[in-house]
């Protein structure tokens, strides 16, 4: 079944990689009896690989997707950017996906490098990444976009933000997967929002599982802006690791205590998000699964999402 048909029959459940940096990482995640082989057992509708900026981790992303796709366990769905990215290159590596096997993908504008205000390549915009594709390539690619629930950090307002998604649909594209957010109301928001601007696609929601402190903060502040609701500030609160969650001083012990109880509250609040999820009648949950086994199969099983497949 491909990616369409399976949004089209049931809630579609998928996971998100990253590429390793060194074959000691490769070898926990592509290994035998490694991060996928475990993963698989999940039996995700597809798991897709993140694409370094700068192309930096082409050569990983490829190799952890080849592996997939020689694993015949589920599909395997790339990601590609436009920083630094030209018309030629982009159309090689887009060639080299599919002589792999590689026929869904996410287009994406990638996140500007540090101190840059250009993607230093031929696109701009996801809208017209999207666009390039289905020139080149006609339907060869199933083409999944980004989505931003609370506006993109640097869109000049939500609405252009809705706008510019609803054009990636105008352009071809055919699902949407979504930025984290914690943020069930602003969420409700959104997805009302899009469905009235036209916005028709599957919503595949992407939920960042919130399982350590330091991380949670780290990845809701220092790119997207993501809100932090009270009920989860509580929790970063009550498990607070004093001074300073990233130089942690206090004793070693108390902080394995603090870092154990965050992980059980982070694991429920990501449960009852998936919950809300589901009653609002998504296409699919596509975990940010963090290349972790553990406890990302503990919330696909305690979120049911193990019996939508
Ligand atoms: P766009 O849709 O191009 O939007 C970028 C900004 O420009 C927004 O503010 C938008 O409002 C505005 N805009 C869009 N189109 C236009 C237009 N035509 N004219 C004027 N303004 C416009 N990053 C990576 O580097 N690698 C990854 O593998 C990766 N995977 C991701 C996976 C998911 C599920 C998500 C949600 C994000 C991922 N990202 C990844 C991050 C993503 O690249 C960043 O959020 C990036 O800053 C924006 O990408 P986009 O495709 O949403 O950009």
């Amino acid at each position: 079944m491909g990616l369409l048909e399976k949004f089209a029959d049931h809630t579609v459940f998928s996971l998100e990689l990253f590429p390793p940096k060194t074959d000691k990482g490769m070898e926990k995640l592509c290994g035998k009896g490694g991060v996928l082989d475990r993963l698989y057992e999940l039996h995700p509708d597809y798991i897709s690989c993140t694409y370094g900026a700068g192309g930096t981790n082409v050569g990983k992303n490829l190799e952890v997707l080849k592996k997939i796709k020689a694993d015949g366990r589920t599909t395997p769905v790339t990601h590609l950017t436009c920083i630094g990215n030209k018309r030629g290159n982009i159309e090689e590596q887009l060639q080299s996906f599919l002589d792999n096997g590689i026929e869904d993908l996410l287009a994406l504008r990638g996140d500007l490098p540090v101190g840059k205000d250009s993607t230093e390549g031929d696109f701009h915009y996801a809208t017209e990444l999207v666009k390039f594709i289905k020139e080149r390539f006609g339907n060869r690619f199933t083409i999944g976009v980004a989505g931003s629930p609370e506006g993109h950090i640097a869109c000049r307002s939500i609405e252009a933000d809705i706008s510019f998604l609803k054009r990636k649909q105008d352009n071809g594209a055919d699902f949407i997967t979504t930025q984290m957010c914690f943020d069930m109301e602003q969420f409700k928001r959104w997805i009302h929002a899009i469905r009235e601007a036209g916005i028709t696609l599957p919503v595949n929601v992407g939920v960042m599982p919130i399982l350590d402190q330091a991380a949670t903060v780290n990845m809701a502040l220092s790119r997207n802006g993501c809100a932090i609701p009270r009920a989860l500030s509580e929790i970063i609160s009550r498990h607070w690791i004093f001074p300073n969650p990233f130089a942690p001083t206090e004793d070693e012990a108390i902080i394995k205590d603090k870092k154990e109880a965050f992980l059980e509250e982070g694991i429920a609040y990501t449960i009852r998000q998936i919950d809300e999820y589901h009653a609002l009648g998504v296409n699919g949950i596509h975990l940010y699964a963090l290349n972790k086994s553990e406890a990302v199969t503990r919330i696909a099983k305690e979120a049911g999402l193990i019996d939508f497949v």
